[in-house]
């Protein structure tokens, strides 16, 4: 058994000593429960927030024309813009194909 499953096993059992609404029980525990869940979504948006943030700072710190940079690190410049959307309308239009594959008109 891993770490992360015996303490998930001891939450489980009611015997860990974890506070809800934490992304470390989260990680820790393995804990699912609605308050981690969001407590998770809200550290996964902070830090976001701050790494576009550091990005506004210092726009050299990655490198840019790449989809990832634009959903990563919330770079709106013109070469991750514009990757990033070629890169929507290429997975739309295969997902189009694919939709036909399976179901033929
Ligand atoms: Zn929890
Ligand atoms: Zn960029």
């Amino acid at each position: 058994m891993t770490r992360v499953a015996s303490r998930h096993q001891a939450l489980l059992n009611g015997t860990a000593l974890c506070v809800h609404g934490r992304a470390s029980t989260y990680d820790v525990y393995g804990c699912r429960c609605d308050d981690c869940r969001r407590a998770v979504r809200e550290r996964a948006a902070a830090d976001r927030l701050a790494r576009s943030e550091r990005l506004r700072a210092d726009p050299s710190i990655v490198s840019h024309g790449r989809s990832s940079t634009y959903i990563n690190w919330g770079c709106r410049c013109v070469e991750c813009t514009e990757v990033h959307s070629l890169q929507c309308r290429t997975y739309f239009h295969k997902r189009k194909a694919d939709l036909k594959e399976v179901q033929p008109q």
